[in-house]
This record gives structure tokens, C-alpha cells and sequence, in this order.
């Protein structure tokens, strides 16, 4: 127990990997000032060392690095069982990436597109670290977000104390973008982990889905506030 309570006080060490050193020096200054333990590489292979010697409590990465790029390095530290769980939010200059961040199972957490907001970089940050660690997302039993509850074993929608009956395809959909609350995801992902990889499904299946989502739990569907799209990219639950 004291273990635990003490590993919540902590500070959290972040890792930072990037080349520009004025970005790297602006990313790491504005995490300093916010109580983060921060250190910093510039170049690939050094970063990898890093990452498996400090254990990180969340890895900042950009993607064009000396050495060894930012995706695999993103796939390296997935691969490796005392570094898997590690979050990582991925930082890149080029929109075009976007896809074969989030598309191809990287296993980022989260990414921004430079130039980024320094505001809006430290609030990714700290949504990355909310999100409850160690824990395996598809074992919890209830996945909540404001007034909606998921209940993740008797598969029923709550919100308020009203149940909302969903369709199978809906349940999975919504516990899907719950589950990665705050993240983007892609309708290629989507598809892929809600109606499986082998069927052929049309794209506009998930915008379909998402309408009918938001009309049971939007608020006002019109502007919807829970799922929102990303132009170009998908979708994200923000909670
Ligand atoms: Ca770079």
C-alpha cells in the first residue's frame, strides 16, 4: 500500500526525443515548470538506451531522428515486456504521417502535429498520464466518462440513470473510442478493431454508426461534444 501512495506522489519522469534543440528546450522547460522530471535525447539509438535504463512514466517522440526514426523506435518499446506499457505520445511535422501513426499500429497513445501550442501540448501530456496505468483497458469492467457509464461485462449503456439500448456494432464502436478516450482514432482503425480484419466493410460504415451513436448520447447530435471528428483522420471521445 505505502508503495503505491508513494509512487502517486512522485513526480513523473517524462522522456523527451527530439532533434530541434529549440523545441526540445521549449518542450522540456514547459514540463519542468508544470513538476515533471524531464530528460531529454536527441538522436535515436541514444533515446532507446534511455527509455529501457530510466523507465519512463511517458515517452515524447518525434517521428525524423538520427539513427533509428521515432516509429520504430515506438515499435521497439512496444515489443519489449519491460517497456510495452510505457505511454507515448508521438510528435511529428508532417500532417501526411498522421495515418501511419495511428493506421498502422504503432502504438502510439496520442500524437500532435507540428507546430503545436505549447498549452495544448501540456494538456495531451497530462490526459496521456491520467489515463490509468498498468491496467489493461480491456479488462475493466466499467469504462465512465462524465454522466455515461459502459458496463463493460453485462454490455449496457448507462447515461444518467437511463439505459440506452445500443446495437451490438454501436456497444463495440462507442467501447472502442472509450477505451482511447482523448486519442484519435482513424476509420481504418476502426474498422479494423470493431468489424475485424477480414471483413470488407465501407468506410462510411463508421460514419454511419457514429451518427446513430451520437443521436442516442450527444446532447444536441447536431454538435456533438462526446465523439467529435477530425477532419481527414477519424474520430476521438473526448472524456
Ligand atoms: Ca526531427
Amino acid at each position: 500500500m505505502s508503495i503505491i501512495r508513494e509512487k502517486k506522489t512522485m513526480a513523473k519522469k517524462i522522456l523527451i526525443i527530439e532533434d530541434e534543440p529549440t523545441l526540445l528546450d521549449k518542450l522540456a522547460e514547459k514540463l519542468r515548470g508544470d513538476g515533471y522530471v524531464v530528460s531529454t535525447a536527441m538522436d535515436g539509438e541514444v533515446a532507446w538506451e534511455k527509455v529501457r535504463s530510466e523507465k519512463p512514466d511517458l515517452v515524447v517522440l518525434d517521428i525524423m531522428l538520427p539513427n533509428l526514426d521515432g516509429l520504430s523506435l515506438c515499435r521497439m518499446i512496444r515489443n519489449e515486456s519491460s517497456t510495452a506499457k510505457i505511454p507515448i505520445i508521438i510528435v511529428t511535422a508532417r500532417n501526411n504521417e498522421v495515418d501511419k501513426i495511428i493506421g498502422l499500429e504503432s502504438g502510439a497513445d496520442d500524437y500532435l502535429v507540428k507546430p503545436f501550442g505549447l498549452g495544448e501540448f501540456l494538456a495531451r501530456v497530462r490526459a496521456v498520464l491520467r489515463r490509468p496505468q498498468g491496467e489493461d483497458p480491456l479488462q475493466q469492467e466499467e469504462i465512465s466518462s462524465q454522466d455515461i457509464r459502459l458496463n463493460m461485462t453485462s454490455r449496457r449503456l448507462f447515461k444518467g440513470d437511463e439505459e440506452i439500448k445500443l446495437s451490438n456494432k454501436e456497444f463495440d464502436l462507442l467501447a472502442e473510442l472509450m477505451r482511447n478516450r482523448n486519442a484519435v482514432l482513424s476509420r481504418d482503425l476502426i474498422l479494423t478493431k470493431v468489424w475485424g480484419y477480414d471483413y470488407f466493410v465501407d468506410k462510411r460504415t463508421v460514419d454511419v454508426h457514429v451518427r446513430w451513436l451520437r443521436e442516442k448520447i450527444e446532447d444536441d447530435p447536431s454538435t456533438p461534444r462526446r465523439i467529435v471528428t477530425v477532419r481527414g483522420v477519424g474520430y476521438r471521445f473526448e472524456g
